[in-house]
């Protein structure tokens, strides 16, 4: 059965409601009747929020029906990972240490996009606490790609990419530290966003690695993500790195003119690629180069260090903000401890899945007494210098294009026994989070079994506006 969304774009439900083809309520009763029936298939959603979904759909009609503007996402339907909290709808992170949480306030990206006129249905299923490349690290069970049902959507915002690609919503929300936005975009071929850090404030995003974490939109296409990413974006007086950079016009940017761009190839993210990836890829720059991009070879000299570099960064700054789930305040608690001590560990011990102490334990590891400056404080300095990389790199190009990952779609399963293997997953987006850049994935074609690829695109900090127009112009040429 075809989805209620097929055919629909943000704009489109934008004009149906102001020529009233149909209402607010209409779209928000037939997408979540839509995808209450289709979720047993892909396990995306891990909670619909029905009655927070009609008022926002009942407020947008309202204004419509006093002759006011309803707002750029007015009546879309929206999903949104479970790691960013909704006031009064269950917020779990993917854990059992949440499954009880109700948090008392609302994001500011969700407070912003139900602003906007945009109604979530429900909240995304996601790895646990959003660590993860598959989907596979949940507490309530893996999520099913809607395009091959025996194989992972990505991860860790498995969920968000999903729905979208499965037509249970329009677009979605996810958060990216290391490539959770990305991947599954490209694993599930729907396009995906990682803004530049800070753009998006992280204020009731719930903390993975702080100096790494971002939230970012998920669309079918280019133009329904630039206009999601308008709305969530710019300065917010609750999370101090929040930028204040001027917010672009970012659909003002899809004029579909590349002519004269520069594009850089790295060649440190085409060695080892899968064949089918590496051809589509080179199709997708052979495309760019017939609208009139000049295209160039490039280095990234640091970019073998990235993976080892993160994964200490991530863990340290993990391992301190997961400290906080200690069963005393909102967390699930164990029943069997006699001493405050052991109440602790075994609730952290029954509560948190075996990725979380893998990365707890890493991560205390490398911050404990006489090992700071020996792992955290020089992966922070090989940071540097993979960011040095892309600066000096945006000196002679205005774009990047790589792979997101070098294999597309895995089974279910398959990796889950190696997590050295399933950490490569991220080779190609992680250098991305690190230096703070944006970046996307845009569909580009499918494998031969019929697996979406995504091409990367990245730009210097703050220009969205031009990583949109290079990826909307290329959309629009695929076509
Ligand atoms: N897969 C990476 C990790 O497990 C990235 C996760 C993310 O971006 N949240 O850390």
């Amino acid at each position: 059965m075809s989805s209620p969304l097929d055919g629909l774009t943000i704009r489109g439900i934008r004009k149906g409601l102001t020529e009233k083809k149909f209402s607010a309520a209409e779209v928000a009763t037939e997408a979540l009747r839509y995808a209450r029936e289709e979720n047993p298939k892909t396990n995306a959603y891990l909670h619909f929020c029905p009655e927070r979904a009609m008022d926002a759909a009942r407020r947008v009609d309202e204004r419509i029906a006093r002759g006011e503007e309803p707002g750029p996402l007015a009546g879309a339907p929206v999903a949104v990972k479970d790691v960013i909290v909704t006031r009064g709808v269950r917020t779990t992170c993917g854990s059992r240490l949440l499954e009880k949480y109700v948090p008392p306030y609302d994001a500011t990206a969700v407070v912003r996009l139900e602003q906007a006129g945009g109604v979530i249905l429900g909240k995304a299923n996601c790895d646990e606490f959003a660590m993860g490349s598959s989907n596979e690290n949940s507490a309530y069970g893996p999520v099913r790609n809607p395009v091959a049902p025996d194989r992972v959507p990505g991860g860790s915002s498995g969920g968000s990419a999903a729905v979208v690609a499965q037509g249970t919503a329009l677009v979605s929300l996810g958060s990216d530290t290391g490539g959770s936005i990305r991947q599954p975009a490209s694993f599930c071929g729907v396009v995906g966003v990682t803004p530049t850090y800070g753009r998006v404030s992280r204020y009731g995003l719930v903390a993975f690695a702080s100096s790494l974490d971002h939230i970012g939109p998920f669309a079918r296409n280019v133009a329904d993500a630039a206009t999601l990413l308008g709305v969530i974006a710019g300065r917010d007086e609750m999370d101090s790195t929040s930028a204040a950079a001027p917010v672009d016009d970012y659909e003002k940017a899809l004029t579909g003119d590349v002519r004269g761009m520069k594009i850089g190839l790295p060649k440190e993210y085409f060695a080892g690629l899968a064949s089918d990836t590496g051809n589509l890829i080179q199709g997708a720059v052979d495309r760019l180069k017939w609208l009139g991009c000049e295209v160039m070879d490039i280095s990234l000299p640091h970019t073998e260090y990235a993976i080892s570099a993160y994964y200490i960064i991530c863990t340290a700054e993990a391992s301190s903000n997961l400290s906080r789930y200690d069963g005393v305040r909102y967390t699930f608690r164990s029943a069997s401890s006699d001493t405050l001590s052991d109440m602790y560990r075994n609730t952290r011990g029954e509560g948190f899945g075996a990725e979380c102490k893998r990365r707890i334990m890493l991560g205390t590891y490398v911050l404990s007494h006489g090992y700071y400056d020996a792992y955290y404080l020089k992966a922070q300095k090989v940071r540097s210098l993979i960011t040095g990389d892309f600066h000096k790199a945006f000196e002679k190009v205005d774009a990047l294009i790589t792979p997101v990952s070098p294999f597309p779609a895995f089974k279910l399963g398959e990796k889950l026994a190696d997590p050295l293997e399933m950490y490569l997953s991220d080779i190609y987006t992680i250098t991305g989070d690190l230096a703070g850049i944006p970046c996307m994935s845009v569909p580009c074609g499918k494998t031969s079994e019929g697996l979406p690829v995504g091409m990367q695109i990245l730009t210097r900090h703050f220009n969205e506006a031009g990583m949109f127009r290079l990826a909307h112009a290329y959309e629009q040429a695929a076509c």
